[in-house]
């Protein structure tokens, strides 16, 4: 049996700690504030390393595409001859987005970006199953989803498949009429769209983020009416740094003369160039040639296994070039223009700390974005599993929360 009182978890992406503590965001509702590192990388790993606690090299799941010789994407191939003014334009792109979805019944958040077609046939997709519903992670890896499945806690979540006003709308009309539920979680990518392109832009900013807050408050305030105490927890996955430059990384590996495919395979996220090579040769003058550049650096195995991101399959790259801060791939394959806003530089900068908001003191505090999902666990008032129960085994320190061996009884 799960907590008794009602967790309202609202996912905020990319609402950084920086920027959240500038604005002094959710105090009335959520007064305990925390900053969380997040990991190396985007929303793609980020997301399942909330959801499940794990880090990315445990649960699977890293850059949106890896590399693979079966690839169930190949079928897009077909589209490499069209012209590149067809193919990459955005009219063309997102109905096929939208084709693509229903076509293969894959139901996790990806996009085609500006990927060539004809890399369709080395790189497949990551996340081909919903993150936000049970049975996610090929790996095994059992999210928050799957405890409150397990344990018949009655849950509710509202993801990027709703638009805002949808999403809070539906959530309000639960709280109201759907006594049953004990755990909703509602994510919104809102802030992450307003900030890429905003950024920086403090009044911008801090009128997108008002918005997000009243919604977040008034949730809370109609929880509260209609339930009494309610847990609240607000979180994100990652910041927002402002991008102050852009680099023709593509430019500089094409000038070297191998072929792209037979020498060596790539591929050009925004802050990070993912490599493969099929000789010594290919890697000695690709890495001699990255070593070079000013705005970058070549991630040892040891950056990689520190940041929870090594894996020994090499699926997500053997080599990784990853931007300074601030600094972009342009053009890549995820776009053509830089953003005003990026993440997915290293978790060290400051603009890449993401947070975590409670209406609860959470003991131990939490420090990285993997704690947020003993956060909900707790208020959810479920035990984890014996893969990740930290030795105490108890939901302790999460003052009104009812857990198996400790049930409270509320009037
Ligand atoms: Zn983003």
């Amino acid at each position: 049996m799960a907590g008794d009182k009602l967790t309202l978890v609202f996912f905020v992406d990319a609402l950084g700690w920086e920027i959240a503590r500038k604005l002094g965001c959710f105090r009335d509702v959520a007064p305990y504030s925390y900053r969380q590192r997040t990991v190396l990388g985007y929303s793609c790993a980020a997301q399942p390393t909330i959801l499940t606690g794990l880090m990315p090299d445990e649960h699977g799941h890293w850059g949106m595409f890896y590399r693979t010789e079966r690839s169930d994407l190949r079928a897009l191939r077909s589209l490499r001859f069209l012209p590149k003014v067809i193919s990459s334009h955005r009219r063309f792109r997102r109905p096929l987005l939208n084709y693509h979805r229903r076509r293969t019944g894959f139901t996790g958040y990806y996009n085609l970006y500006r990927i060539p077609f004809h890399l369709f046939g080395a790189f497949d997709l990551i996340e081909k199953r919903d993150i936000y519903a049970p049975g996610a992670f090929a790996s095994g890896a059992k999210s928050i989803f799957d405890h409150l499945a397990a344990a018949d806690v009655p849950y509710r979540v509202w993801t990027w498949k709703h638009e805002l006003d949808e999403g809070f709308a539906e959530l309000e009309t639960a709280i109201r009429d759907d006594h049953k539920m004990r755990f909703s979680l509602h994510y919104t990518p809102y802030i992450d769209a307003f900030l890429h392109g905003h950024v920086g832009d403090d009044e911008a900013v801090a009128g997108a983020v008002a918005l997000i807050e009243r919604r977040i408050a008034r949730v809370v305030e109609l929880a509260r009416e209609t339930q009494g105490d309610v847990n609240v927890i607000i979180f994100s996955d990652h910041g927002m740094a402002e991008t102050t430059g852009e680099h023709d990384v593509i430019s500089v590996v094409a000038a070297l003369g191998l072929r792209q495919g037979s020498d060596y395979q790539v591929f050009y996220d925004s802050t990070m160039a993912r490599f493969w090579f099929e000789s010594p040769h290919a890697r000695d003058r690709i890495v001699g040639a990255l070593k070079e550049l000013d705005y970058g650096t070549v991630l040892s195995d040891a950056d990689l296994k520190r940041e929870g991101v090594f894996f020994g399959d090499r699926r997500f790259g053997e080599l990784i070039f990853l931007m300074n801060p601030t600094r972009l791939i342009v053009p890549s394959y995820m776009g053509g223009r830089a953003p005003r806003g990026m993440h997915g530089f290293s978790p060290e900068h400051r603009d890449s700390y993401a947070m975590l908001a409670s209406s609860f003191e959470v003991d131990p505090e939490p420090t990285h974005i993997r704690d947020s999902f003993r956060v909900m666990m707790q208020a959810a008032g479920l035990q984890p599993g014996p893969e990740t129960v930290d030795g105490h085994g108890d939901s302790a320190g999460l003052s009104g929360t009812a857990s198996d061996s400790n049930q409270e009884v509320t009037a």
